[in-house]
């Protein structure tokens, strides 16, 4: 795909750059000396990394994110503690409906808006070279 800005070839699909930046690692490294060429930084600095690497392009190159769900749990077990506490079902209530119209709002947009995304983001190109982001 050649870039439409710069008319380079330098170019690379979104999803690549994502899956070839981003690394689940766990590990410990010691780096002695100085880094980046530049001279500075001496002797040794031992860095202790978990979870997830990503390069800053790799950042740039992520998928738009899907609605999450995790905070549903949380909204039942404080609508239910309301209602049996506080002794007030309606409160209660008012809560889980709130927390089901969130719930269905971000169901809606995970099966209605988010494929759409996806599939947009799977056309979409990086130029290396000028650093756009377009679609093919
Ligand atoms: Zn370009």
């Amino acid at each position: 795909m050649e870039c439409p800005q710069c008319k380079s070839e330098n170019t690379q699909r979104l999803s690549i750059i994502f899956q070839s930046g981003t690394q689940h690692i766990s590990t410990t490294s010691t780096t002695f000396g100085g880094g980046g060429g530049t001279g500075f930084g001496i002797g040794s600095a031992t860095t202790t990394t978990s979870g997830k690497s990503q390069s800053y392009l790799a950042s740039k190159a992520a998928p738009p994110p899907k609605k999450s769900y995790k905070w549903v749990p949380l909204i039942v077990f404080i609508a239910i503690v309301i209602a049996v506490y506080a002794q007030t079902v309606l409160l209660g209530g008012i809560i889980a409906a709130i927390g089901g119209y969130i719930a269905f709002k971000a169901f809606r947009y995970n099966k209605d808006v988010y494929p759409g995304l996806r599939d947009l983001w799977l056309k979409s190109w990086h130029c290396n070279k000028c650093g756009t982001i377009y679609t093919e």
